[in-house]
């Protein structure tokens, strides 16, 4: 088992079958929407460790099972271990690679998740990517893939179609201004207040100035204090920048009470990535928007088909490798299902 994993058949299965359908014409790369599905483990809560206890320094990889050398061989690896520094409640003993999750809202398990990035023409899927199931590792591998797909089979997409949890800013951003693709996402925004105060949208932005206006007619501005050398200010450990307005200025304000009714003066924050998340408002305003995100129905349908027909709800083999392998398998039959259908009917004898 060990060298047919490391051989990497299934993968170099998966890529001649989606090389195949490029050739045929399935795929032109104008238009990718990506999507994440959760499949369960092979794995228990009963075998299980709690959080605290969970010691992997205390591993010895020559004494564990092959999906636990993988997990400690993944530590380091952007999709599982340095996915997010929030530490799972749960670690599986037989999968410890696997992801303690409740997204789905019923009972908790351990899962992987499954992510698929396909060309939106035909539905072929392009490629696919083994995470730990949280939005980071997700969102994550949308970026790997999108260049692994560049890379072998030189596809560059103008549109990306996906779901508001690939809408944060540094993936806009890099969707927008690193590689040319124009993201066709809802901007994942947590600026809304729920007090009745102004929104973050009732200040105007100045891009000359870099200042913001507020609906009284003062300006906010990150530096208040007036300095003989200009000093750029520093974003915060979320990309985030702060305006404030003068506390002078909201003091005599008739609308501090609509405002900022608890502080003494208002602030704004911004991000060092709003500009490509504009843009990607600004996208969401056409008409083709709508058309195009209807597309993103494909990449579900594939999903669908994953779990009823093809019946994957719970992976047969452990580790991060193994649902590689899995994902891999099942992608690649989904795609022959496109191609054979490019088959001519057969002739009934008369
Ligand atoms: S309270 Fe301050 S920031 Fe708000 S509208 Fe008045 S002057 Fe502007």
């Amino acid at each position: 088992m060990g060298r047919f994993r490391d051989s990497n058949l299934l993968c170099h299965l998966f890529e001649t079958v989606v090389a195949r359908c490029i050739a045929e014409g399935l795929a032109s790369g104008q238009r990718f929407a990506a999507d994440a599905s959760i499949i369960q483990a092979d794995a228990n809560r009963q075998n299980s460790t709690p959080k605290a206890d969970w010691q992997p320094d205390k591993i010895d990889p020559k004494e564990v099972p092959r999906a636990v050398r993988e997990y400690l061989a993944t530590l380091d690896d952007a999709a599982f271990g340095v996915a997010s520094p929030v530490e799972p409640k749960y670690t599986s003993h037989s999968d410890p690679a696997s992801q303690w999750t409740g997204a789905r809202g019923g009972p908790a398990y351990f899962a992987y998740s499954n992510n698929y990035l396909i060309d939106t023409d035909n539905g072929v899927i392009l490629d696919i990517e083994a995470t730990r199931s949280i939005r980071q590792a997700e969102v994550g591998s949308v970026r790997t893939m999108i260049d692994r797909v560049s890379d072998t089979f030189a596809l560059q997409p103008e549109r990306l179609i996906a779901d508001t949890a690939y809408g944060t800013g540094e993936m806009l951003d890099w969707l927008d201004r690193q590689r040319g693709i124009a993201p066709h996402i809802s901007v994942f925004d947590k600026s809304a207040r729920r007090d009745g105060t102004f929104e973050r949208t009732d200040f105007t932005y100045d891009a000359e100035q870099d200042t913001y206006t507020c609906p009284g007619g003062k300006e906010l501005k990150q530096n208040r204090r007036a300095f003989t050398m200009a000093r750029e200010q520093k974003p915060d450990e979320h990309g985030m920048l702060r305006y404030r307005a003068s506390k002078a200025d909201c003091d005599v304000c008739e609308l501090k009470a609509r405002c900022c009714p608890k502080a003494p003066a208002r602030k704004v924050l911004r991000s060092i990535y709003e500009p490509s998340r504009d843009r990607a408002r600004a996208i969401a305003q056409t008409t083709e928007y709508a058309i195009f995100c209807k597309l993103r129905k494909k990449v579900e349908m594939l999903f669908a088909h994953l779990k009823r027909i093809l019946g994957l709800n719970r992976l047969r083999l452990r580790g991060p490798l193994g649902a590689r392998d899995e994902f891999h398998l099942a992608a690649t039959a989904q795609n022959l299902r496109k191609l054979a259908k490019l088959l001519p009917p057969p002739q009934i004898a008369c």
